[in-house]
């Protein structure tokens, strides 16, 4: 039996549970306020964790151009020399699949189109209505409000709107919500094409590994600035983000306008203060559950946000399934929470910390470990921590029990 289920937000989070979760039989409504003209540029790194779910989805990665990532290097950010390298692609057949990096619009894009892909009569479809915010949620009722002040019911609400999400706001009214941590991330592409005529960046990008993620880290810790690089779009283009302290007085001032004056490459630098959530102990809250960023913001140093916010997608798919009838609804969350809550709230811990600091958040996780688990304690630990996780596998086999 098919429930009717009203998802908040069509982002990562949003698009992946709704296509896991028509495929799953549900007929699934999604409000998105913006009207989707996402940015263009940049870009993300999908781990093998996310790739799992986006394969079962059925994504296609060729027509998303995304770019296989083989190896991890981590430099110094002042001498270049190199620090550490993981061989990603060696850990692939461990890990059930490979590291790809893929541009965020698309990565939307093809998601957008799964969404919308019908069967043979049109209506086997995961509706979206854009252009349309949620201003209230009504948890006991299922209740959504709408802008227009229209109101609409379903069996089970999703919050999928983000960083600073209206459904968490409603269903959590003491929560303090984001926290800024501090620091800013400036993010921009260059086309590859840029980079080899000029003269002051051919050699580098020569130096460098095609596949390769660069991560370039100050070890001085009063600047604590972080510079991350790798190549996207079908290697057309460069994406680099660069993680800088906040500056208090005025962000604008602190980008990397060097960059675009002086090179006139970069068509747009965009500036993200960096915010975070603590980790929730439930995400669910009557007939809403919340998923994603909603649920579980995090700092990039893991790039997993968008890797928890697919495996969210994934698991609910799967858990929602062969549910007879809606008074189960309860019971297939609380498996959910059980699959998700701890293991994103680890991610989430890690997250806060840079590659090669996993031992200063030691403490914090023990309360988020699994009967026999062990806290990453190294860069290569925290890799297989976050990314060797097959969240299809895990359901599915809680289901088969
Ligand atoms: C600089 C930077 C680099 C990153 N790099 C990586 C990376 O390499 N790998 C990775 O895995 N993650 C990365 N992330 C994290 C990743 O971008 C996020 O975790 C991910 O986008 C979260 O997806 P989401 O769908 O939960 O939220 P969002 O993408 O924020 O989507 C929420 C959607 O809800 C809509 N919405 C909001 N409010 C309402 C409302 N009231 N009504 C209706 N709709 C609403 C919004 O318009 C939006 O479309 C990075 C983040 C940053 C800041």
């Amino acid at each position: 039996m098919g429930i009717h289920i009203i998802i908040v937000g069509a982002g990562i989070a949003g698009l992946c549970a709704g296509i896991a979760l028509r495929r799953a039989g549900h007929s699934v409504q999604i409000f998105e306020k913006s009207k989707l003209e996402t940015e263009t540029g940049a870009a993300l790194a999908l781990c093998p964790n996310g790739v799992i779910v986006l394969k079962s989805l059925g994504l296609d990665f060729e027509q998303a151009q995304a770019c296989q990532l083989n190896r991890w290097e981590i430099i110094d950010g002042i001498s270049l020399q190199k620090i550490a390298v993981q061989h990603i692609d060696r850990m692939a057949s461990r890990l059930r699949s490979a590291f790809v990096t893929i541009g965020r619009n698309d990565l939307h894009r093809e998601l957008l189109r799964l969404a919308l892909d019908s069967d043979q009569d049109g209506t086997n479809v995961v509706k979206i209505r854009l252009g349309t915010s949620v201003i209230q949620v009504n948890q006991q009722e299922g209740i959504v409000t709408l802008d227009d002040n229209s109101c609409h019911r379903a069996d089970l609400i999703i919050g999928a709107d983000g960083l600073h999400s209206v459904v968490r706001s409603q269903v959590l009214p003491q929560d303090k919500g984001a926290v800024p941590a501090g620091l800013s991330a400036f993010r921009f592409t260059l086309p590859t094409e840029a980079l080899l005529s000029h003269s002051n960046s051919q050699d580098l990008l020569r130096d460098k590994e095609s596949t390769s993620f660069i991560l370039a880290d100050t070890s001085d810790t009063v600047n604590e600035r972080h510079f991350v690089w790798y190549e996207c779009r079908g290697g057309d283009f460069q994406n680099f983000v660069a993680i800088h302290p906040s500056c208090v007085d005025k962000t604008e001032d602190a980008k990397p306008q060097m960059l675009v004056e002086r090179n006139r490459m970069a068509t747009e630098v965009t500036c993200w203060p960096l915010e975070r959530h603590e980790p929730l102990r439930s995400w669910t809250f009557g007939k809403v559950i919340l998923i994603g960023d909603a649920a579980h913001s995090m700092l990039p140093f893991g790039g997993q946000g968008a890797n928890q916010a697919i495996e969210d997608g994934g698991a609910l798919g799967i858990l929602l399934s062969d549910l007879g009838s809606s008074d189960n609804i309860p019971t297939r969350l609380k498996l959910f929470e059980a699959v998700r809550v701890s293991r994103a709230s680890r991610v989430q811990i890690l997250s806060n910390v840079r590659v090669g600091r996993e031992s200063a958040v030691t403490s914090d996780l023990q309360v988020y470990l699994e009967p026999g688990g062990s806290c990453p304690q190294s860069f290569a630990d925290r890799l297989s921590h976050d990314s060797g996780f097959d969240v299809i596998a895990v359901c599915t086999e809680m289901m088969r029990k």
